[in-house]
């Protein structure tokens, strides 16, 4: 043997132990607790659909799959802590649209938005609807078109911070009118909408998964849904087109995200663990009550995820770079 095969052999043998080991893992797991980081407050509409997502992946695994709220900056916070963990199927994310507005939204981040991640399948689709606080001066969308003219600032909105869902949304809607209002950033929608109920903040426009609840117990105004078409969950609140704003058109979506580098038989098995979650007619029931669905089982996978999610960051950069709104 010469002296360079004696050299090359160990290392061979080493990549290949490494190799086996890295499958023996994949294979066995989850052996241990896996963790979904949720990049907003608990109580809102991201949280309910991971909460509601996790529990039913957790019997698919054997595992529990808990939570963590990481929220703050739009969604970024939550987003950059997945993006840095230990890319061994343990740490995982589920974010919304966000992720596809904050490459072109944020100029500086700490974490790279877009090959930081592994898409593992896409989760739901979701409407959002505009609210308003209960003694609102304005009974209908008419009615706060009128009013949010006439006020301008003195109208407060609600968001979860630059990216987020409802801040993207209350772009669109100040944008279609051609109004600025004053807008105030939560850690998400959950606690807004606490204060929403409380009367501290006037508007919000928010994902059906937190407000339909709040519509349905008559604690805020509902003043329209932004799909084509009226919910089944919501059948007396109109769409935005039937209320007076033609064309005013938002849906929000859900995915799973593992860290770059994350092996990818694990990453099939979760794939697998979701699509098994999104299957199960309680999750759908649940899901159709909070006016959403689960998407077909061929988009929850990683290349649907990808090719979706990449589609939709070349979408919302011209708009964002029109707009000029950018976080640093
Ligand atoms: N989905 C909300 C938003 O983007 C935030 C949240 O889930 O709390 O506005």
């Amino acid at each position: 043997m010469s002296r360079l095969t004696r050299r090359i052999l160990p290392a061979l043998a080493a990549l290949a132990l490494g190799a086996t080991a890295t499958s023996a893992s994949a294979q066995n797991f989850p052996t241990r607790t896996v963790t979904v980081v949720v990049p907003f407050a608990a109580g809102g509409p991201t949280d309910t659909v991971a909460r509601l997502v996790a529990e039913q992946m957790g019997r698919d695994l054997g595992q529990t799959v808990v939570i963590e709220n990481v929220g703050g900056a739009g969604g970024t916070l939550g987003a950059q802590r997945t993006a840095v963990a230990r890319p061994d199927g343990y740490n995982l994310l589920i974010h919304h649209i966000g992720m596809s507005t904050i490459p072109t939204l944020y100029r500086r981040l700490a974490y790279d938005p877009i090959n930081g991640f592994e898409p593992v399948g896409l989760i739901t689709e979701v409407p959002m609807t505009i609210i308003g606080k209960r003694n609102l001066p304005a009974n209908n969308l008419q009615e706060l078109v009128t009013l949010v003219r006439r006020e301008g600032q003195g109208i407060n909105l609600a968001n979860a911070g630059v990216g987020a869902a409802s801040h993207l949304c209350g772009l669109l809607f100040q944008s279609a009118l051609n109004v600025q209002l004053t807008t105030v950033p939560y850690r998400g929608t959950g606690p807004a909408m606490n204060d929403l109920v409380g009367g501290t903040v006037d508007l919000m426009c928010d994902q059906t998964t937190n407000t339909t609840e709040q519509i349905r117990a008559n604690t805020v105004r509902a003043y329209a849904v932004t799909t084509p078409t009226r919910l089944s969950a919501l059948p007396d609140l109109p769409t935005a087109s039937e209320a007076g704003m033609p064309g005013f058109e938002v849906s929000i979506w859900h995915g799973l995200y593992a860290p770059r580098g994350t092996p990818a038989e694990i990453v099939t098995r979760l794939s697998r663990a979701l699509q098994v979650a999104l299957r199960d007619p309680g999750l759908a029931r649940r899901f159709q009550d909070l006016g959403t669905e689960p998407v077909a089982q061929e988009r929850a996978t990683p290349a649907a995820h990808r090719a979706f999610w990449q589609a939709d960051i070349a979408r919302w950069r011209p708009v964002i770079q029109a707009a000029g709104q950018f976080a640093d």
